[in-house]
């Protein structure tokens, strides 16, 4: 048997991994254009699907949040 804590704790878990998986589903790989910085677009990079777009202003695969919610020791404050 469970108790009510248990229970809540159990629910609070369940909505966290709901909010990841919700955030995840926003932050997609795409193809990028594969801009580089000397102004050719080269080669296929992967971008992010909600950080910036796919060209010059890409965000590159993996954005920061997807390392945040990895754990990349990058992505640590
Ligand atoms: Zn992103």
């Amino acid at each position: 048997m469970t108790s009510a804590y248990q229970q809540q704790l159990v629910q609070q878990l369940r909505d966290s991994e709901a909010r990841i998986a919700a955030v995840r589903a926003l932050h997609q790989s795409v193809d990028g254009l594969g801009y580089h910085e000397d102004g050719r677009y080269e080669g296929d990079r992967l971008a992010c699907s909600t950080c910036g777009t796919p060209d010059e202003y890409a965000a590159w695969w993996p954005c920061s949040t997807i390392r945040a919610l990895d754990g990349a020791p990058e992505a640590q404050p």
